[in-house]
C-alpha cells in the first residue's frame, strides 16, 4: 500500500486513476487547482488544492503526505487552443512539470507515472504506431508532452528519477457506475459532443473536415476505456515500488475509428437521430493515430478489456444522462 501524490487528481483521467488506486488499497492525494478539475470528483482520498507552478504548494504537499509515488496528470490538453496559446502550453506543461520534478527530487520522491499522449508521434505513415516511431508533433501540446519526457530521461540520468511514461490515444468512457465522467468547460471532445446532440443540447455534430487521406475521409483514432487506461496506471505504479526501470508505452487498443463511424455507432448505442454535418479541419490535427499496443502488454501484462467503442459510448452516455458535477 503507498501514498500517491496525483496532480491533477480532479479531471476526467485522474479521477479515475484515484479511484483505481484507491480500490486497490493505496491511498491518493489529489492535488488540484480546480480550474479544469471538479471538486466532486474528489472521492477517493485527501485534497491538497494548489498548481503545479506552486513551488511551495508542493513542497508543503510533500511534507504532508510523504508520498511514495507521483502520477502526474496536471495540463492543459487541447490541440487547437494549443496551436492558438503556445506559451501557456510551454508554461504550464513544460513550467509546471519541471517545478514538480524539483520538488520530487528536493523531497526525495524517485517515482513518477506520466500522462504522455499519442500527439507526441504527430502524422505516421505506420498502421499501427510503436513507441520507437518518429516523433513529430504536429501541434504544441504534443510538442509540450515530448519536451516533458525528454526532461524526465535527463532528471533519471542526472537524479535516478524512474518514470512509466505513458502516451494515450483517445479516452473516452467512465466508472461503469457513473459517479465520476467526462467533463470539460467548454467540451471539445468527440464522443461528449456526439452525445450532448443526442440529448438535444446542441443542435448538431460538426465533423472537422472530410477531406483527410482516410477511408472515409474523417480523421481516424484509436479509443481507449479510461477505466483501462487507469488500471494501466495501477501496473505502472507496481513497477516502479517493486524497483523496476524506467518504461515508455503506448496505450490505446489497436484499431481505428473515423469520426464517421464514431458518430454511426453513438446513433446505434443511444437509439437517438444525433445529426451532423461537415465543418473545417481543426488546426493541428494528424489524419490517423492508431496504437501498436504490444509493448505494454509485453512489460505490464496490460490489455485493453473494457474498450469495445460501444460500450464506451454506453458508459459515457450514462454518465451525460446524469447531472455532472453541476448537481
Ligand atoms: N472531432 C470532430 N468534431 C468535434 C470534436 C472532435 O470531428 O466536435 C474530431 C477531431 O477532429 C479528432 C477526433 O474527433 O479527429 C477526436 O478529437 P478529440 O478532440 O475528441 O480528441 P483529440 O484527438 O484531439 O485528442
Amino acid at each position: 500500500m503507498a501514498t500517491v501524490l496525483v496532480t491533477g487528481g480532479a479531471g476526467y483521467v485522474g479521477s479515475h486513476a484515484c479511484r483505481a488506486l484507491a480500490e486497490a488499497g493505496h491511498v491518493p492525494v489529489c492535488f488540484d487547482d480546480f480550474r479544469t478539475g471538479w471538486r466532486a470528483a474528489v472521492r477517493f482520498g485527501p485534497l491538497v488544492e494548489g498548481r503545479l507552478l506552486d513551488r511551495a504548494a508542493l513542497d508543503a504537499a510533500f511534507a504532508a503526505h510523504r508520498p511514495e509515488a507521483v502520477m502526474h496528470f496536471a495540463a492543459l490538453s487541447l490541440v487547437a487552443e494549443s496551436v492558438a496559446e503556445p506559451g501557456r502550453y510551454w508554461r504550464e506543461n513544460v513550467g509546471g512539470t519541471l517545478t514538480l520534478l524539483e520538488a520530487m527530487r528536493d523531497a526525495g520522491v524517485g517515482r513518477l507515472v506520466f500522462s504522455s499522449t499519442a500527439a507526441v508521434y504527430g502524422d505516421s505513415d505506420l498502421a499501427l504506431i510503436p513507441e520507437h516511431a518518429p516523433q513529430r508533433p504536429t501541434n504544441p501540446y504534443g510538442a509540450t508532452k515530448l519536451a516533458v519526457e525528454r526532461m524526465l530521461a535527463d532528471f533519471g540520468a542526472a537524479h535516478g528519477l524512474r518514470a512509466v511514461v505513458f502516451r494515450y490515444f483517445n479516452v473516452a468512457g467512465a466508472a461503469a457506475e457513473a459517479t465520476i465522467g467526462e467533463q470539460h468547460r467548454p467540451e471539445t471532445h468527440l464522443i461528449p459532443l456526439v452525445l450532448e446532440a443526442a440529448l438535444g443540447r446542441r443542435e448538431a455534430i460538426v465533423q472537422h473536415g472530410d477531406d483527410y487521406p482516410t477511408p472515409d475521409g474523417a480523421c481516424v483514432r484509436d479509443y481507449i476505456h479510461v477505466g483501462d487506461l487507469a488500471e494501466a496506471h495501477l501496473l505502472g505504479l507496481e513497477r516502479l515500488l517493486r524497483g523496476g526501470e524506467s518504461l515508455t508505452a503506448n496505450l490505446g487498443v489497436g484499431r481505428g475509428y473515423s469520426v464517421r463511424e464514431v458518430i454511426e455507432r453513438a446513433r446505434a448505442v443511444t437509439g437517438r437521430p444525433i445529426p451532423a454535418r461537415i465543418g473545417p479541419r481543426r488546426p493541428g490535427d494528424p489524419a490517423r493515430l492508431v496504437c501498436d499496443p504490444a509493448l505494454a502488454l509485453a512489460e505490464l501484462g496490460w490489455r485493453a478489456r473494457r474498450s469495445d467503442l460501444d460500450r464506451m459510448i454506453a458508459d459515457a452516455w450514462t454518465w451525460a444522462q446524469g447531472a455532472g458535477y453541476d448537481a
